[in-house]
């Protein structure tokens, strides 16, 4: 039973592959937030969106992969055992109710998604329900397309990461995390051109990327588009 005082973090994603880009900002996070448990949610993708190119099972056991023997992270499969695409607030009220409404419960995302987040599903209620903890991304800047995005943003920053443990939603933590400039686009385009993955995903999900004949040419996305 995980310790109900103790901040608990989220991290969703596609993870088609999971990579570098996703595991060493958060772990950085983890040291600079006092984060002892990430929870890697794999998304179910909606059928009017661009399909993963991995089936549901292969996603899994390449996040299976690149976490195992690290005791930071665990993986929780509920999004892809939904028939149904779930939001990340439905996904996020539901543990809500099962950890009370006292722990502290945080999301993490990358920069690129807290520019986007006014387009998720009630993203006004997110920060009801847990923190948000960003991590940098190269190429995206830190500050909000619009004024009344940044207000929100000013409004619930955590101004030291102690916040984050004080109370249990609520805050927004800029963490200073190290910049990797990676990403799962073009990690399978690199692949489609028959080119290596160059060190930016874990040893063991190149190794099962080889092993299923994943992301290799014709790109069927490079296809649908001509
Ligand atoms: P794709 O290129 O297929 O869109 P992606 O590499 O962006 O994929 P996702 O699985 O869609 O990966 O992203 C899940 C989360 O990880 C998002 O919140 C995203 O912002 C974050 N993320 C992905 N790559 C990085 C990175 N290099 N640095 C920081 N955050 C990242």
């Amino acid at each position: 039973m995980p310790d109900q005082s103790q901040l608990h973090a989220l991290y969703g994603g596609t993870f088609d592959p999971i990579h570098y880009g996703h595991l060493k900002p958060v772990e950085a996070l983890a040291t600079l937030a006092g984060l002892h448990n990430v929870t890697l949610l794999p998304n179910n993708v909606p059928p009017h969106r661009p399909q993963p190119e991995a089936t549901p099972s292969q996603r899994i056991e390449m996040v299976r992969l690149a976490i195992a023997g690290n005791p930071l992270f665990s993986l929780d499969l509920r999004e892809m055992q939904r028939d149904t695409p779930s939001f990340t607030i439905e996904t996020l009220a539901e543990l809500r109710q099962e950890r009370g409404a006292s722990q502290p419960l945080a999301f993490i995302i990358g920069q690129d998604s807290l520019l986007t987040l006014h387009k998720w599903h009630r993203w006004q209620d997110l920060l009801s329900l847990c923190h948000l903890l960003v991590c940098q991304r190269p190429g995206y800047s830190r500050e909000m397309t619009t004024p009344e995005h940044q207000q929100w943003l000013d409004h619930h920053l955590a101004k030291r990461p102690e916040e984050l443990h004080q109370q249990p939603a609520g805050k927004v933590f800029l963490a200073d995390t190290p910049l990797v400039s990676i990403s799962a686009t073009e990690i399978r385009d690199r692949l489609h051109q028959g080119r290596p993955d160059a060190d930016l995903l874990p040893p063991p999900v190149s190794e099962f990327i080889v092993r299923e004949g994943l992301y290799r040419n014709p790109n069927p996305h490079a296809i649908l588009r001509r």
